[in-house]
């Protein structure tokens, strides 16, 4: 089977791993922070908070912005559950926004009308979670300019979109936060960069720094400045609980993978942009609908989604069955979130999101990887055009 991700382990990433199994720390040593500064000097952003998965780093993210209950996340409705999941871990009620059917990315028409009548109703949201599909970065100008009317903030869901750029000819990189409070990255082995399991968050506020180190490690603190209590009374010993944070650290082995793939960062973007022009040059001419950005963007592709034009549902799911029965791990990314069974139980239903629904029904996501053949590659070409 030709799997539509995997992961690229070379000799210097098991060394680098190796080396911190014989070292003195195998968590809170001096790697994590390593990992930290190298990623936030690459995308340009302050600060960077390794955690043990993107998961987590969203959790933490909402929490950071004091997301609680009586207040509302929104994000977009074609994503994973993480990105929505978050809002209800702190107490706070989701609700989704349609996509765009050119970009598959939250749709900025949708979101200005919802906003509109959201503050007539008075529940106006105070986090949205956008999500770069497939790496392909968000208009966040569009976006930062209703954050500001409307007053509320900004989390990026940036998992599939380490090392891509919002734009191509400033070099400006998804994770600098320039119109965003945080930024969150994910480095499960399926993403561009793999620690594993492990995800980080990024910041350009140094409030908010402080804040996502508290929550990921059990709302402690060691660092005297920030004590509540400033007694001279107190010990060398002495630190300070001072929210109820959690054990979301990522160990000294996982940030040792991650820096050494950091190396191989932008190599892998291309590898990945290469196979995304192939795919595009191969199909263009067939009734098949490509992931639209606007102009200047540079996509990480993480995910190469083609969309089936003309074909109803059913022919969509048999031509996926068919494709996996020929040894090509299609994949779906996603179900519109509020379709989950847990989300139906809050009350969505059918017909909440139409192109997001319209999009489930039509999606593949091709095998998209930088180890990927070009004989493999080329496998998958054939095999999906004589389908349609
Ligand atoms: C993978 C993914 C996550 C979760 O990442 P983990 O590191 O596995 O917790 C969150 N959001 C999106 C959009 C993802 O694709």
């Amino acid at each position: 089977m030709i799997p539509y991700g995997r992961q690229d382990i070379q000799q210097a990433d098991i060394d680098e791993v190796i080396a911190v199994l014989q070292s003195d720390f195998l968590t809170q040593g001096p790697v994590v922070p390593q990992f930290e500064q190298a990623l936030a000097a690459y995308v340009d952003a302050s600060f960077g908070v390794a955690m043990n998965s993107a998961t987590s780093a969203l959790h933490a993210a909402c929490l950071a912005l004091e997301l609680g209950s009586g207040d509302w996340l929104w994000t977009t409705a074609t994503t994973f559950v993480a990105s929505a999941n978050c809002g209800l871990y702190c107490g706070a009620q989701v609700d989704f926004v349609d996509i765009d059917p050119t970009t598959f990315n939250l749709s900025i028409d949708a979101l200005t009308a919802k906003l509109a009548t959201a503050e007539r109703d008075g529940c106006l949201p105070k986090i949205l979670v956008v999500v770069h599909l497939c790496g392909q970065p968000c208009d966040m100008q569009a976006i930062d300019s209703l954050a500001k009317r409307y007053k509320f903030r900004v989390i990026e869901d940036a998992s599939h979109a380490v090392g891509a750029k919002y734009n191509l000819a400033d070099d400006a990189y998804v994770g600098n936060c320039a119109y965003s409070d945080i930024t969150i990255f994910s480095f499960h082995p399926v993403k561009i960069i793999t620690t594993g399991e492990g995800g980080m968050a990024m910041t350009n506020q140094p409030e908010l720094h402080e804040r996502l180190q508290l929550f990921r490690s059990h709302g402690i603190t060691r660092d005297a400045a920030l004590f509540t209590d400033k007694s001279p009374a107190h010990g060398s010993w002495y630190y300070e609980q001072q929210e109820l944070g959690f054990n979301y650290r990522m160990t000294e082995l996982q940030a040792a993978l991650g820096l050494s793939q950091l190396n191989r960062l932008s190599g892998y973007i291309e590898q990945r942009q290469a196979i995304a022009t192939h795919y595009a040059e191969q199909f263009s001419g067939y009734p098949l609908q490509l992931q639209q950005g606007y102009k200047g963007v540079y996509s990480s592709y993480h995910l190469y989604v083609v969309c089936l034009q003309n074909k109803s549902a059913a022919q969509h799911k048999a031509i996926f069955e068919e494709l996996r029965e020929q040894g090509i791990g299609v994949n779906l990314h996603y179900t519109p979130v509020y379709l989950q069974p847990y989300y139906r139980k809050l009350g969505f239903r059918e017909g909440y999101c139409p192109n997001a629904e319209a999009y489930a029904h039509s999606a593949i996501s091709l095998p998209m990887f930088p180890t990927l053949t070009g004989a493999e590659q080329d496998t998958v070409i054939t095999t999906l055009l004589q389908r349609l």
